[in-house]
């Protein structure tokens, strides 16, 4: 997605906008204070002056730039005076920025100022498809203690298991660039799946990473309405290139979308692209392993199978105690 041009855009606008505004500033004030008008036309005229005095390199070129500074100063001073006793700020004939430390450039000594990563941020948000509820759901807020500590003989507790995965989820987050590592969440709902998503979603979105959050059946929605107005021009290529080419693709719940052989080509399709370009893929499913292997093809499943490292949810629906406690 050409995201750069389109922030660019937004930044020349919001300049012009300014531009404008000063102009109109400018021609109320003149029209009431000529003086002003005129000032403004000396400054100019000294500007020129200064800059010849300093390409000339004559001998007395000290003495001249001196006397010229001082009357710039002078002018300066007059025009402030001026706007102070008609009851107008002094900043009032200076162009107005939304961002003073890269005057809506969004480049400060050719380095990214703040402004400008902040708008690729939410950018990211946006074609993330992270609703604002999600952006609630993050590690901070994930509680162990909603699992139960009970395990089954020989086999470790809920809590025990969760807390190996969420600690997982963090590491995943935090070497981003180190591993090569796709995740599969299996488990039935109410477990936490979702919730450790949209953790990993989110601090990758505020660390500037670009990542598409997808259920199954959108995603595979996507890509119909894509292919069947494959002549036409359409709105959604963009978004399906960044389905292959962005930073994480997360599908959650795969099972839900109408099972068809369109489905099966569009799923085998993404992760045999993305796992050839080393790119990262989370899935999360609610089905089980034999179910997994009736739905899918042979191959999605054994791709699957040697991509991913597999995380199983288990315990108690969570969601019931979240909603009394
Ligand atoms: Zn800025």
């Amino acid at each position: 997605m050409n995201n750069t041009k389109d922030i660019m855009k937004e930044y020349e606008l919001l300049r012009d906008k300014h531009k404008k505004e000063l102009d109109q500033r400018k021609t109320v004030l003149y029209s009431k204070i000529p003086r002003l008008h005129k000032i403004e036309e000396e400054l100019v005229k000294l500007s020129i002056d200064i800059t010849k005095a300093i390409l000339s390199n004559s001998g007395n070129q000290q003495e001249l730039l001196d006397i010229l500074h001082k009357k710039q100063m002078d002018l300066k001073m007059e025009r402030v005076e001026l706007l102070s006793e008609n009851k107008y700020p002094r900043d009032y004939l200076e162009m107005r920025y939304h961002c003073k430390n890269c005057k809506d450039t969004g480049y400060v000594d050719s380095k990214k100022c703040a402004c400008l990563t902040q708008k690729e941020i939410e950018q990211l948000y946006k074609q993330s498809n992270m609703s604002s509820s999600f952006k609630k759901e993050n590690f901070d807020m994930f509680r162990l203690d909603y699992y139960s500590n009970d395990a089954e003989e020989g086999k470790v507790s809920p809590r025990e298991n969760m807390k190996n995965i969420y600690m997982t989820c963090i590491n995943y987050v935090r070497n981003f660039d180190a591993h090569e590592k796709n995740l599969f969440f299996i488990g039935k709902p109410g477990l936490g799946k979702t919730f450790l998503c949209n953790s990993i979603a989110k601090d990758l979105l505020d660390a500037g990473r670009s990542v598409i959050y997808q259920s199954a059946p959108d995603l595979i929605d996507a890509i119909r309405k894509y292919k069947f107005n494959f002549d036409k021009e359409d709105e959604n290529a963009p978004y399906l290139e960044e389905l292959y080419h962005c930073d994480l693709l997360i599908i959650d719940d795969l099972g839900t979308e109408l099972s068809t052989q369109f489905s099966n080509l569009a799923i085998y399709n993404i992760l045999n692209r993305r796992l050839l370009n080393n790119k990262k893929i989370i899935i999360s499913t609610n089905l089980n392993t034999d179910e997994l292997m009736a739905t899918y093809s042979e191959r999605i499943y054994s791709r699957i199978l040697g991509n991913f490292s597999m995380y199983k949810f288990f315990g108690d629906d969570i969601r019931l105690k979240m909603r009394t406690m």
